[in-house]
């Protein structure tokens, strides 16, 4: 089973860092489980709204730059976000950045408030 983006998720990509795109291009292609990006570029202003709901903690996010996604998983084409799901995707976006030589982090491997939609370009490699 191969899955492709949405016309809606490649919209959300517009702005989002080439590296990064290669890679969820990459890992749509090889992941077990469907998904599709919620978001990737976001402004200054939306996320100064996200920190004081509480669904962010830092004024500078990855998604500032276009370093980041976020991703839903898709069930059937219903999202869905039970957190095994996304240790799926993760391991599709893994070894797509092997493969590819790009670096990333996934925000389900932080230690503190883990992150299971959100990959980022590493800041080691993508300053
Ligand atoms: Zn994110």
């Amino acid at each position: 089973m191969s899955f492709r983006l949405s016309a809606r998720s490649r919209a959300r990509l517009s702005g989002v860092h080439p590296a990064l795109i290669a890679v969820v291009e990459r890992a749509i292609a090889r992941t077990s489980v469907d998904f599709m990006i919620v978001e990737g570029l976001r402004t200054p202003e939306r996320q100064a709204v996200l920190v004081r709901a509480g669904a962010s903690r830092t004024l500078k996010s990855r998604h500032l730059t276009g370093h980041a996604v976020d991703v839903a998983a898709l069930v059937d084409g219903q999202v869905r976000w039970d957190w095994p799901l996304y240790g799926r995707i993760a391991e599709a976006f893994k070894t797509a950045a092997l493969e590819l030589k790009v670096p990333i982090v996934w925000g389900g491997d932080w230690r503190t408030l883990r992150d299971g939609p959100h990959f980022e370009l590493d800041r080691g490699a993508f300053p």
